[in-house]
């Protein structure tokens, strides 16, 4: 047996595990589902044959969520978690290399890397913002370009103007929008336009369902059936399937949570304006460099590195963690 070179040179995927207080470290929805939708969801589950393989392609939850966009279910695909879209959609574009926006996110580097795919990068300017006609240079013989909007960690939305000039290439470009709800902006309204664009999205973070791994992309109908072609087949069980569609007819519920992130995120933010950068997502990215302190104090957050050394990132969580957070990023200051 001979385990590849390349396998034994990544890290296994490493998280924070223990008994602390406040879990402010992965941008999960502080919220679980209230009691009475997890019994309309085990209701739905009650119904489920668990002897049957789910549906091959999803589709009853392709149709939901086509549903709640007015879109076709053709133009919607599934995965186990966004993460999980992300490694087959990295393989399916022709070209030499991935672009990416660093400082962002780090999964787009893992299935590169996994999948012998070079990476050209072009950083964030100050504002973190993206130079459109840079990554446009670049997009010419790039398989793909992607870019998270809001960017995690740094928070903020990309320009549209920005975004159209990669566009206008016509190299596939994925607008990660994990975060979009906590923004109130989004560039579904370009996928009419753009064939070449993939909005990717999940129910981990907003809708509380990190626990079911479940997210999905819209995209033309050519990159979808392109995605099924090569996708493993029954990946989203039909427990997951059952649960999102059910969470999808709490939409108010979930816009109402969402409010109160971004009333939370903004106290924060005033709290720490001369460390904080201004987020659209539900978490910040702080310039203090607390991450063991507040760990010794039982706040877990994020520890950034290499551009972003001596930063943070940290989930907005209830108010009560909020408040715990402030206080002790304010001792932390006083002490520093
Ligand atoms: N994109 C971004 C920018 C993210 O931060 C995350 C979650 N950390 C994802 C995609 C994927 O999330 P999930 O696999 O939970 O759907």
């Amino acid at each position: 047996m001979k385990i590849r070179e390349l396998i034994k040179s990544f890290e296994p995927y490493k998280v924070v595990e223990g008994g602390y207080k406040i879990w402010l470290d992965k941008n999960e929805n502080p919220f679980d589902l209230p009691p009475e939708i997890k019994e309309e969801i085990f209701e739905e589950l009650r119904k489920t044959p668990f002897n049957r393989y789910p549906h091959i392609t999803s589709m009853p939850l392709r149709e939901a969520i086509a549903e709640f966009y007015e879109l076709s279910p053709k133009n919607v695909a599934v995965g186990n978690g966004g993460d999980e879209l992300l490694s087959y959609i990295i393989r399916i574009f022709d070209g030499d290399y991935i672009v990416t926006t660093p400082p962002t996110f780090g999964m787009y580097y893992f299935y590169a890397k996994l999948n012998g795919i070079p990476v050209v990068e072009v950083p964030l300017d100050e504002n973190f913002t993206i130079n459109g006609d840079m990554i446009a240079e670049k997009a010419k013989n790039a398989s793909i370009v992607f870019i998270a909007s809001p960017n995690n960690p740094t928070g903020n939305t990309q320009p549209k103007e920005e975004i159209l000039k990669v566009l206008d290439t016509g190299t596939t470009v994925v607008i990660d929008e994990a975060y979009t709800e906590f923004s109130k902006k989004s560039y579904i309204d370009l996928l009419d336009k753009y064939e070449n664009l993939i909005i990717l999205r999940t129910f981990s973070k907003a809708f509380s369902l990190a626990g079911a791994r479940v997210g999905y992309l819209l995209a033309s109908e050519e990159v979808v059936d392109a995605l099924y072609r090569i996708k493993s087949p029954f990946s989203i069980s039909s427990l997951t399937m059952a649960t999102a569609k059910v969470m999808l007819r709490h939409y108010d519920l979930v816009k109402e949570r969402v409010n109160y992130i971004i009333k939370e995120r903004k106290r924060v933010y005033n709290e720490f304006k001369d460390y904080a950068y201004p987020s659209e997502a539900n978490f910040l990215l702080i310039r203090l460099d607390a991450y063991e302190f507040l760990l010794e104090r039982g706040i877990v957050v994020r520890k950034l590195g290499g551009r972003l050394e001596g930063h943070i990132r940290v989930t907005i969580g209830k108010k009560e963690e909020n408040d715990e957070l402030i206080k002790a990023l304010e001792g932390f200051i006083e002490r520093f």
